[in-house]
């Protein structure tokens, strides 16, 4: 579903992603965590080609994201990301957000993309708030919004960036349930977390990566908690960190 192949980026003389691969597989749930500065939001944004790499190929679904030729928006339609900050359009209605790329991108019907949005509105607990502006939500209803959002374009997966790391304590799990409702329905995930608990929940795998880019990790989720001695000495540090 997801090859990442000997991937190395660098910003200037900078190496911030360093020779990764990594191999993502239908339904997997694979949670990427590492210290700050060590390349995470880079390395999920290169699968929707947000951000160019100078070597190795990333493909999804069999379409080679940084090939000059791909159709980037055609691509980014299938490939559903939720980032930190909920990125809704603050002056366009809830159902305004749902539909709007369904209908730009996807060319589908204002009555089709809104029986579709409304559907994936449900799903998310938030039927009620339809009419709203996200001025109007909680930072847990609008990143559950923005889940709705990229749901609403049938993605074949699904990428988070923190997707909790901005909100208060007490909307984390109204977000975390939503994300954990869909791993378990079987949705290709790949998400960049400290969110033990999720992983430990739903991951199938989990991947570390260390400052510089490196993946030091990349393991199941029952290694990557059950055997910390087996774990690299760097990851065993952030584990004592942040567990
Ligand atoms: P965090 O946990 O803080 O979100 P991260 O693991 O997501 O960190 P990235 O945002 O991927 O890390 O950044 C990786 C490295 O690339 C960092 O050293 C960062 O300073 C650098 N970097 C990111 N974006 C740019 C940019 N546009 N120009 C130059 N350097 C950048
Ligand atoms: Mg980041």
């Amino acid at each position: 579903m997801i090859e990442i192949n000997n991937v190395s980026k660098w910003y200037g003389p900078v190496q911030v992603l360093n020779d990764c691969s990594v191999s993502i597989s239908k339904g997997d749930v694979v949670v990427v965590c590492g210290p700050s500065g060590s390349g995470k939001s880079t390395l999920i944004k290169t699968v929707n080609g947000l951000e160019p790499v100078q070597k190795g190929t990333i493909t999804v679904d069999g379409v080679v994201v940084n090939d000059p030729q791909t159709n980037l928006p055609k691509l980014r339609s299938r490939v559903g990301m939720v980032f930190q900050h909920f990125e809704l359009f603050p002056h366009l209605s809830v159902t305004e957000n749902l539909t709007l790329a369904q209908v730009k991108v996807l060319g589908r019907s204002a009555d089709e993309a809104k029986t579709r949005g409304l559907k994936m509105l449900d799903r998310v607990g938030l039927m009620a708030h339809k009419d709203k502006f996200p001025g109007q939500l909680s930072g847990g209803q609008q990143q559950r919004v923005a889940i709705a959002r990229a749901l609403s374009m049938d993605p074949v997966v699904m990428l988070f960036d923190e997707p909790t790391s901005a909100l208060d304590p007490e909307m984390v799990g109204e977000v975390l349930d939503v994300m954990v409702g869909l791993a378990r329905e079987g949705m290709t995930m790949m998400v960049v977390t400290h969110e033990m608990g999720f992983a430990r929940k739903v991951a199938n795998r989990v991947i570390f990566i260390d400052v510089g880019g490196r993946i030091l990790e990349d393991c199941t989720k029952d290694e990557f908690f059950g055997n910390p001695e087996a774990r690299q000495a760097r990851t065993k540090d952030f584990l004592n960190k942040i567990l």
